[in-house]
């Protein structure tokens, strides 16, 4: 059985001529799938009964189950949800001036390894499909009266590790004839694998692209985050300046401030220099605790230091304040299983 979600409108066309049905049915089959966001083929009223059980016996439409629903005083909502047995992810829906936020996760489990973050406690599972992850903000959608606004593919996972599906999602997300969500409105956020950095950037899409940066050097950047021992900073800014030149879209970065590891003034300046000239915005985000790291974040008055150093040198900088964090759904906090949520 395939995942019917992940299909794009050329490819459910393709299927249905081969069953010898007409073309202009894919476009009903895709807005029921991605506008009206249905679980079932029989849902689908304007398609013949023949033809939803062709569809139904080689199709299936992911729709996770939701073990458990965590709300926070902030008004975050952070799900877990099961896609059956060992699919276990935490999905969050965040409340802002400016709409709804979803936080979705690509991966069962993480391969990265950064220090710093629970994603990988509980080692690696699988990817997720397209499919798997377009579910997620369906189905938080569908118990809101108000339209998502804004995704951030910043949950359990690396999207760049699991890059097809990733790109599948983003397309048929802001599909016209689906939700729509702007692509401009997607923030795409990686610890920094190059060469898909340089393959995003020839996507032709518009999504914000976000890089978890976490040090000013190679030195300590490598303490924290395995993956720098692959790409250098060097590397990755060289990337980001190309996503630039080819989306014109502003790159931001991501600074969790860990106490005597990374948070260092020449950290920050070191950081600054190579951002100069470059668009770009840097998100300082106090470290959220994980009880496993033993990492203590840096003092509020170290972060505002941190702040004015790159401030003063026109570096756009804001200090993220981090929702969810009374149901361990903040920045960093989400794993893949029940037992050690
Ligand atoms: N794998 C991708 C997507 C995850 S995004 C990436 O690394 O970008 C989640 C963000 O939260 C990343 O910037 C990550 O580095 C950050 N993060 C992880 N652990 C954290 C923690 N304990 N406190 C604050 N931020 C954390």
């Amino acid at each position: 059985m395939q995942d019917i979600l992940s299909l794009n409108l050329i490819e459910i066309e393709n299927i249905l001529i081969s069953f010898n049905e007409p073309k202009y049915r894919a476009k009903q089959i895709f807005n029921w799938l991605h506008k009206n966001m249905v679980t079932s083929f029989d849902e689908m009223t304007n398609i013949s009964k023949k033809l939803r059980d062709i569809l139904s016996y080689k199709f299936y439409i992911p729709n996770p189950e939701v073990l458990e629903e965590l709300h926070s005083k902030d008004e975050s909502v952070k799900y877990l949800f099961s896609y059956g047995e060992d699919t276990l992810i935490e999905t969050v829906l965040m409340k802002n001036s400016y709409g709804y936020t979803i936080c979705v996760s690509t991966q069962v489990g993480c391969k990265m390894g950064c220090t710093f973050c629970a994603s990988h406690l509980a080692g690696f599972k699988k990817n997720l499909t397209a499919g798997e992850i377009l579910a997620q903000v369906y189905s938080i959608q569908k118990k809101l009266k108000q339209k998502i606004s804004n995704i951030v593919i910043m949950g359990i996972g690396e999207p760049l590790d699991n890059y097809e599906a990733s790109i599948r999602f983003i397309k048929n997300l802001s599909n016209a004839d689906g939700l729509n969500i702007s692509q401009r409105n997607i923030t795409i956020s990686t610890c920094g694998v190059v060469p898909r950095i340089y393959d995003l950037a020839n996507e032709g899409l518009s999504v914000t692209l976000a890089i978890s940066i976490h040090a000013g050097d190679d030195i300590v950047r490598k303490k924290i985050m395995p993956i720098a021992n692959k790409y250098s900073i060097e590397e990755i800014f060289q990337a980001t300046k190309y996503y630039f030149e080819k989306t014109k879209r502003r790159v931001s970065y991501e600074y969790a401030l860990i106490k005597d590891v990374n948070d260092g003034k020449e950290q920050a300046n070191k950081i600054a220099k190579n951002l100069r000239g470059t668009p770009s915005h840097i998100n300082l985000i106090p470290l959220n605790s994980v009880s496993e790291s033993g990492y203590e974040g840096t003092a509020g008055k170290q972060i505002k230091e941190f702040y004015n150093i790159l401030q003063s040198q026109n570096i756009s900088t804001t200090i993220r304040i981090s929702k969810g964090q009374d149901i361990n759904a903040a920045c960093g906090q989400l794993r893949r299983s029940k037992e050690l949520a």
